[in-house]
């Protein structure tokens, strides 16, 4: 249990990006116009030594890089089980690499300025400390809670990777019916999935998720919504430019993995290949 402290406990989600401010394009899945046929580079070499301080489960619930780190390992659980029994698909782990300030990935080089993605090059999730530390400040208390989701919903990404459907998306393609935001939509609600599972089972790593959690993260998860960062930043609400989805759309896509925890409930791509 990474209960000790409660504080992974008290889980989940929040959207992600954008709390930096970039455009669309530097934030979240670099893997959008990156060349992907780049060698891959070693994933998680520099987060060894790095996670050093990581040893226990209250560890976990007090350093921002422990948790994300945690939190890999609860997903990659998760997925280890769901994909194969509703998608017929073995999950291999993907790297996670958990840096501070620059490191070079498969899809060119990445800063605190990128915020967290998934690169298809070389597999790994990469995730800047620094990021999640101005995302405490951002979030307060339900900070532990935008980390794990922003964790899972880039190993959803990964999951759509095995599937062969991630390179469907094309950011450079957006609008509120794109693929794009159909792929990012999706990686909501498989983090939903994850959030549905984690907190079940002998290996839990996750203390029972509470419904006023969820509708905490969910209020959280509604402010990185397309719509709610045009907003902010001072722009008008262009659905045809949406890349993940509006608020709305986060929240119920989050909502509906988490409720049904199932990989059909999320075929937002209408494959109809899932066992439920
Ligand atoms: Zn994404």
């Amino acid at each position: 249990m990474i209960a000790a402290g409660g504080g992974l406990g008290s889980v989940l989600l929040v959207g992600l990006f954008l709390l930096l401010g970039g455009s669309p394009s530097q934030i979240d899945d670099v893997f959008g116009g990156q060349d992907q046929s780049q060698p891959a580079i070693e994933g998680g070499e520099e987060s060894t030594d790095a996670l050093a301080h990581c040893q226990t489960l209250e560890d976990g619930n007090t350093y921002a890089d422990c948790r994300v780190d945690y939190t890999g390992i609860s997903v990659d659980n998760v997925w280890a089980e769901v994909l194969p029994q509703q998608a017929g698909i073995d999950y291999t782990e993907p790297g996670r690499n958990i840096f501070r300030d620059a490191t070079q990935t498969g899809c060119g080089a990445a800063s605190s300025a990128t915020g967290p993605f998934y690169c298809p090059g070389d597999q790994t999730a990469y995730f800047d400390v620094s990021f999640f530390e101005q995302l405490e400040q951002l979030g307060g208390s339900d900070a532990p809670l935008a980390q794990m989701y922003i964790v899972a919903h880039e190993f959803g990404h990964h999951v759509q990777q095995l599937e062969g459907t991630l390179g469907l998306s094309n950011y450079n393609d957006p609008g509120a019916d794109s693929n794009a935001v159909k792929i990012e939509l999706q990686a909501d609600c498989y983090a939903g999935i994850w959030a549905s599972h984690a907190d079940k089972g002998e290996d839990a790593l996750l203390e029972p998720i509470t419904p006023e959690q969820v509708a905490t993260a969910v209020d959280t998860a509604r402010a990185v919504g397309d719509d709610n960062i045009q907003q902010r930043s001072g722009g008008e609400i262009r659905p045809d430019t949406f890349t993940h989805g509006s608020s709305q759309q986060r929240q119920d896509a989050f909502l509906t993995g988490y409720n049904e925890g199932s990989m059909a409930s999320c075929d937002f791509l209408e494959r109809g290949v899932y066992n439920s």
